[in-house]
C-alpha cells in the first residue's frame, strides 16, 4: 500500500516523499482512507505508530481541496500596542479579531500540543496560505491573541487556554469541520473531562469527529461513542504496543549510592546518543540533574514546575542535539518525539504500569531501536510484576561487571504465556500455598537470565533452603510468598 493509492492530495504526496516516508503505517493505512470519506474514527493506538499523519494528513488534504478563505486584513498593530492605544483612549481591554478554525486538534499536553503543530507544519510545506496555531497553557496571552487574529485554519489546543479563549470571543467553531481528539485516555486522566465536552458542545453538529486513545475501554470509549456519529473502530495490532523494536532491561540495585554508580557507568555507554531518565518526582528530577552535570554529563531537566519557555528551550535543544541526557518526570516527557533518543532509563520505576509504556515508547521512534533500561530496588520487584503483567513481556535481568547487586535476586519465574506468575502454586485441594523456589523454576530463569553474576547463579543453587526461612530481608518474604515491600507496606511505610 502507498500514500497515493490512499488518495491523498498530489501536494501531500510530494511533501510525504520528501520526508522520507516510504508507506503508511498500519493505523495511517486503516484510518486515512476512512477519514477521506469524513467518517467519524475512534482509534486505539499508542503514541509513535504513525498517529499524528493519521489524523493530519486527512485533514490537510480536505483543507487543500476547498476554496481559499477570503482574506482577513491582519491586525495592524501588535496586541501590546492595541492596549496602549486603548489605555490612551481611556478603555482597559485591546481590540481581537475572533478566529474561525475549520481543523481543531486537543492534546493533553503542551509538549505533545507543539508536536502536533510541528508535524502539521511539516505536511503542510507545500500547501499555500495554511496557517496552524499551538493555543497553550503558559504562553503568554498577547502572543495568543496575535496567532488567534491570523484566522488559522488549524487550531492545536490543550483544554483550559482553549476554554478561556472561547468564553472571552477569540475563537468561534461556528465554521469546525474536523475535531480531534489526541490521546484521549490522557486528556480524561488529567482531569479534562468538563473542558472537554464544552469544547464539544460549541461546535457544529455536522463536523468530523476523530478520536485517537491508547485504549477505549471504561470512561474513554463512552466519551468516544458520544461525541462521534457511526464511528470506524480501528485497532492497531498490538506489535506497536509492544513496542518490539525497544530491547527492555533490569538491573537490580542495593541502594541509592549504587543505583547512582549504576547510572553513571551507564551513561557514558558511548551507543547512547540522546537518553531520557526517568525520575519520580520533579524535585528527585532537578537533583540528579544538578548531580549529573558535576559528574560532567551534559543534562537537562524537564517537569512541570518549570515556566513553559524554559520547557521549550530544553526541548528544541534536545532536539538539536545540544542536550545528552534528559531528567524528566512522567507528563512532561510525554508525548516527546526525538528519534535519536537511543535510551530510556528508569532510575525510578513509574506509579502505574500504562507510564512504563509511555516512557519506554520515548526511544525507538520512527522505526529504530532503542533500550530501556530499569534501575530496581529490590522491595520494588512487585511493581515490576505489575509492569509485566500489564505488557504481558518479561524484562529480562542483567547485570554489569563491577556493578553487581550484593543482595540475592529474586524468583522471576513466568507462567507458560510469558505473564509473569506472581502466585504461589494452588495445592491438590485447590488453595493456594507457599511460594517455594524449586531447583526447576530455577532452572528455567537461568536459561532467560544469560547474564546473571556469578554470586546470583550461586543463590540460584542454594534457593531451597529459601522456603524454611522464616523472613529475609531481601525483597520477600517467605513466609507469604508476597514481596516484602508488599508486607512492609502493611506496616507503615519502609523507606530504602
Ligand atoms: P506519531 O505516532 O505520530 O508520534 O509518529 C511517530 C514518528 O513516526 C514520528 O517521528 C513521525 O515523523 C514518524 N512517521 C509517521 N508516519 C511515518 C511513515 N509513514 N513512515 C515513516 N515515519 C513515519
Amino acid at each position: 500500500m502507498t500514500f497515493a493509492e490512499l488518495g491523498l492530495h498530489d501536494t501531500l504526496l510530494k511533501t510525504l516523499i520528501e520526508s522520507g516516508y516510504t508507506e503508511p503505517t498500519d493505523v495511517q493505512a486503516q484510518a486515512i482512507p476512512a477519514a477521506l470519506e469524513k467518517r467519524d474514527l475512534m482509534v486505539s493506538s499508542q503514541t509513535g505508530s504513525g498517529k499524528t499523519a493519521a489524523f493530519m494528513l486527512p485533514a490537510l488534504h480536505h483543507l487543500a481541496t476547498q476554496e481559499r478563505r477570503p482574506f482577513v486584513p491582519p491586525l495592524r498593530r501588535t496586541p501590546n500596542q492595541e492596549r496602549q492605544s486603548a489605555r490612551a483612549r481611556g478603555k482597559e481591554r485591546p481590540r481581537f479579531q475572533t478566529a474561525f478554525p475549520r481543523v481543531l486538534v486537543l492534546a493533553p499536553t503542551r509538549e505533545l500540543a507543539l508536536q502536533v503543530t510541528a508535524a502539521t507544519d511539516k505536511y503542510a510545506h507545500e500547501i499555500r496560505h495554511l496557517k496552524a496555531v499551538a493555543i497553550l497553557g503558559g504562553m503568554p496571552y498577547p502572543k495568543q491573541m496575535e496567532l488567534l487574529a491570523r484566522n488559522p485554519e488549524i487550531l492545536v489546543a490543550t483544554p483550559g487556554r482553549l476554554i478561556d479563549h472561547m468564553e472571552s470571543g477569540k475563537i468561534d467553531f461556528s465554521e469546525l469541520q474536523m475535531l480531534v481528539l489526541d490521546e484521549a485516555d490522557r486528556m480524561l486522566d488529567m482531569g479534562f473531562i468538563d473542558d472537554i465536552e464544552k469544547i464539544v458542545a460549541a461546535t457544529p453538529e455536522s463536523r468530523q469527529t476523530m478520536l485517537f486513545s491508547a485504549t477505549l475501554d471504561g470512561a474513554v470509549g463512552q466519551i468516544a461513542r458520544r461525541i462521534t456519529r457511526d464511528a470506524l473502530l480501528i485497532q492497531v495490532a498490538a506489535s506497536h504496543a509492544k513496542h518490539e523494536n525497544i530491547e527492555q532491561r533490569l538491573h537490580f540495585v542495593d541502594d541509592l549510592s549504587h543505583k547512582n554508580r549504576l547510572l553513571d557507568h551507564l551513561l557514558r555507554d558511548a551507543a547512547i546518543d540522546q537518553a531520557v531518565v526517568f525520575t519520580a518526582t520533579k524535585r528527585d528530577a532537578d537533583t540528579l540533574t544538578d548531580r549529573l552535570n558535576i559528574a560532567g554529563f551534559n543534562a537537562a531537566a524537564l517537569h512541570g514546575d518549570m515556566h513553559q519557555g524554559a520547557r521549550n528551550r530544553t526541548l528544541t535543544a534536545l532536539r538539536r542535539g545540544q542536550v545528552r541526557i534528559l531528567v524528566a518526570t512522567d507528563v512532561a516527557a510525554r508525548g516527546i518525539d526525538v528519534p535519536t533518543i537511543t535510551h530510556v532509563i528508569n532510575y525510578d520505576l513509574p506509579k502505574f504500569a500504562e507510564d512504563y509504556v509511555h516512557r519506554i515508547g520515548r526511544t525507538g521512534r520512527a522505526g529504530r531501536n532503542g533500550l530501556a533500561i530499569s534501575l530496581v530496588n529490590h522491595a520494588e520487584h512487585f511493581s515490576v510484576r505489575k509492569i509485566e503483567r500489564f505488557t504481558k513481556q518479561t524484562i529480562p535481568v542483567e547485570t554489569v561487571a563491577g556493578h553487581e547487586p550484593t543482595r540475592p535476586m529474586p524468583n522471576r519465574s513466568t507462567r507458560p504465556n510469558g505473564a509473569p506468575n506472581n502466585r504461589p502454586p494452588r495445592k491438590p485441594n485447590g488453595q493456594r500455598g507457599q511460594r517455594t523456589f524449586s531447583n526447576e523454576s530455577h532452572g528455567k530463569q537461568n536459561d532467560r537470565h544469560e547474564s546473571r553474576s556469578p554470586r546470583q547463579e550461586g543463590f540460584a543453587q542454594d534457593a531451597n533452603s529459601f522456603a524454611n526461612t522464616p523472613r529475609r530481608d531481601d525483597g520477600f518474604s517467605a513466609r507469604n510468598g508476597r514481596p516484602a515491600a508488599a508486607a512492609a507496606n502493611n506496616r507503615g511505610n519502609r523507606k530504602w
